[in-house]
């Protein structure tokens, strides 16, 4: 299911609850079938099918907790709800999927993303924030094809056109052309950049790369690294290695949207290996799946800070959870 279905079944699931104005409207049985309907929305758009659940949890619960405080307050008690009182009731289950659906997106520290209404025991995991007039060392990582060198010209892009020294190094040695693809992405960005054709060892050209660029002033020194078409064990080796030599202030996991439930796992295999800090989600215009992106931030407890939507430079929109999920539920 693409992005856009998705939002159409949940705003067509939630029309159906608050469009019924009868005494009926809450009933268990109405609210299960509620949240079947999201649930089975939210797996068939790839979101992991624990998460999914866990969400189905804590709608209910809180669902729950809003019928009894409405049934004792004679809302709804006794048979005679009124339609106004019902609407209500509604709108807070409304609320109550929004607000769920955005915790998911929004990774807290405890590294569980059931908050309740009380959100004073897990404060939200931050992004790192970019900082003027310092090196600022970007390492990227993800999977062979996810669009790293893509992503990597926009956020040079992104940056450079906000004012921060930008400058890029390709630290791909494994893929034929890498190294091309990201000098072109650079010279017509005009932005500077560091590789080479004969050196062999990605760890060698990261290091020398990023030496220079901080001796030279730069404040975003962006890292490539290789992927591979798999999560093999010399793919996450060799980012360790680059990941200790040039001692990233943030490391960020780009994932392609319409690997659907696969993500999970990967985003997953990816933080172990290099403490992801950060993920951009790309190919969410045409026919990306969304739910990735909510797998990828439970899998590595790092919120999502740009999405991808196209093949141009200018092709990359900064994410904001509560926007995102609104927009998703018109
Ligand atoms: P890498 O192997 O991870 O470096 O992947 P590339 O950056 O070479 O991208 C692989 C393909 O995905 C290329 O054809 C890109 O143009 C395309 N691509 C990357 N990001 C996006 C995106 O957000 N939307 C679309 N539609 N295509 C993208």
């Amino acid at each position: 299911m693409v992005l856009a279905e998705l939002g159409g079944k949940l705003r067509s699931s939630l029309r159906k609850l608050t469009s019924s104005n009868n005494s009926e409207a809450l009933t268990t049985e109405a609210l299960n079938a509620l949240l079947s309907e999201i649930s089975r929305a939210l797996i068939e758009s790839d979101v992991n099918v624990q998460l999914v659940m866990k969400l189905r949890t804590n709608i209910q619960k809180k669902v729950g907790e809003l019928v009894a405080n409405h049934s004792s307050s004679g809302g709804g008690g006794g048979g005679g709800s009124s339609a106004a009182a019902n609407v209500n009731i509604n709108r807070m289950v409304q609320r109550a999927v929004v607000d769920e659906l955005t915790a998911m997106l929004t990774p807290s520290s405890s590294g569980d993303n059931n908050n309740d209404n009380n959100t004073s025991k897990s404060s939200t995991v931050k992004a790192y924030n970019m900082k003027r007039g310092k090196p600022n060392i970007i390492l990227f990582v993800g999977l062979q094809g996810a669009g790293k060198t893509t992503t990597i010209a926009k956020f040079a892009h992104y940056y450079q056109r906000r004012g921060y020294k930008t400058c890029m190094v390709c630290a791909d040695t494994f893929r034929a052309g890498a190294f091309d693809q990201l000098k072109q992405n650079a010279t017509k960005l005009r932005i500077p950049f560091y590789g080479s054709y004969t050196e062999a060892d990605p760890v060698v050209i990261a290091e020398e790369g990023v030496e220079r660029f901080v001796h030279d002033g730069y404040e975003v020194i962006i890292v490539d690294t290789s992927g591979r078409h798999r999560q093999e064990e010399a793919l996450f080796d060799e980012m360790q290695e680059i990941s200790a030599a040039v001692q990233p202030d943030n490391t960020i996991f780009v994932m392609d949207a319409t690997q659907g439930q696969a993500v999970y796992d990967q985003a997953l295999a990816f933080h172990s290996a290099v403490n992801v800090g950060s993920v951009i989600v790309t190919k969410l215009d045409g026919h990306a799946k969304g739910g990735g992106a909510i797998s990828a931030v439970a899998a590595t407890g790092s919120p999502i800070i740009f999405l991808g939507s196209g093949e141009r430079f200018e092709d990359l929109d900064p994410f904001n959870a509560k926007s995102f999920v609104s927009k998703l539920l018109g």
